[in-house]
């Protein structure tokens, strides 16, 4: 299978008057057409910055994309194009949805026009065209009474309404990837369902590829087909979606999924949040990440930072725990949820 996306070795800096500040520290993952993929991970692990990367919106002097980082796009290196391809890619290629829909859209403008605006550039339609076209993608993303909502500006929406007209916008470029950063963390848990089926339905309709941001591993259970943990910078842990929720192979993964709040339980508390703080990135540890907050830290983890190692299809985890020199240790068993 040809992949779409490929990111090998991709590191970002961020250049602060403390230093620089090292947010992604090497990561690796590819994305196949059609597929939908979730970076997860806490904040600050630098998920967002990946996807700025992937978006061309690391902006110097601040940012700086390291030598050696590639982002190849069907085949290409996104990073070394010009300034036409950049639009090309930007435009027509690939479309973010963020968090907060407000900030992304133009308050001053009517959303038909917003939805018109994306179909007339990318899709060469007439203004006539586009402005029936833009009443069809409210309909199509479960907006009601379209026709009037066209004529609305974004301040006269809701949360989730408003997340479904940046849906729109996104959609109305035909984009084939679609990178979607928590685009469900502002919203009640309701809507925040009724927006991840909207994004799973048109993925499937438009066989678009998704990469799925989110801090939140409850979130991409029934959409993401492959899941990349991230933490501090670095992927410890990716595989399918069953591999990570029944075969967790990294203590970050464990506790990130004893940490997903559970509806089952009467007040919906949280079961178990991760103590400790992830590490400064100003001067990240020569070990593994995780070892100031694992409680399977063994000696071996502060000195040297743990190799992948591969388990079924794909599946892997950098954990000096699998080592076969490692002492054997009781894992939790996460079969059966
Ligand atoms: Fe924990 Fe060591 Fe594995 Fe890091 S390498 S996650 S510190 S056991
Ligand atoms: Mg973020």
């Amino acid at each position: 299978k040809k992949h779409i996306l490929e990111v090998k070795n991709l590191k970002v800096s961020y250049h602060t008057y403390a230093g620089e500040v090292k947010s992604v520290r090497g990561v690796s993952f590819y994305l196949d057409k059609g597929e939908a993929l979730a970076i997860v991970g806490e904040s600050g692990c630098g998920k967002s910055v990946t996807a700025k990367a992937i978006m061309g919106l690391i902006k110097g002097p601040q940012g700086e994309i390291k030598d050696g980082s590639e982002i190849l796009y069907n085949g290409s290196n996104i990073l070394k194009y010009n300034k036409s391809k950049w639009k090309e890619y930007k435009g027509g290629e690939c479309a973010i949805i963020f968090q907060d829909a407000l900030a992304a859209l133009n308050p001053t403008m009517i959303v038909g026009k917003q939805i018109a605006e994306n179909l007339m550039v990318h899709k060469q339609m007439s203004k006539q065209e586009a402005a029936k076209e833009a009443v069809e993608m409210l309909r199509l993303v479960g907006i009601p009474e379209p026709e009037k909502r066209v004529e609305q500006y974004p301040h006269e929406f809701s949360g989730g309404m408003r997340q479904r007209v940046m849906i729109a916008i996104a959609f109305a470029c035909d984009p084939n990837l679609l990178i979607c950063d928590e685009p469900t963390t502002a919203l009640d848990v309701t809507i925040q369902g009724q927006i991840l089926d909207i994004i799973k339905d048109l993925q499937k309709k438009r066989e678009v590829s998704v990469i799925m941001i989110t801090h939140d591993l409850g979130v991409v259970a029934n959409i993401a087909q492959r899941i990349a943990v991230m933490y501090s910078g670095m992927i410890v842990e990716s595989g399918s979606a069953k591999d990570i929720f029944y075969t967790p192979k990294h203590p970050y993964t464990w506790a990130l999924i004893q940490s997903v709040p559970r509806l089952d339980l009467e007040n919906k508390q949280t079961l178990m949040s991760i103590p400790g703080t992830p590490p400064d990135l100003l001067d990240p540890p020569v070990g593994c990440p995780f070892s100031t907050r694992c409680s399977y830290c063994m000696q071996i983890c502060r000195e040297a930072m743990p190799e992948a190692t591969e388990f079924e299809d794909g599946h892997q985890a950098a954990c000096w725990l699998h080592h076969p020199m490692a002492p054997k240790v009781d894992m939790p068993d996460f079969r059966g949820g």
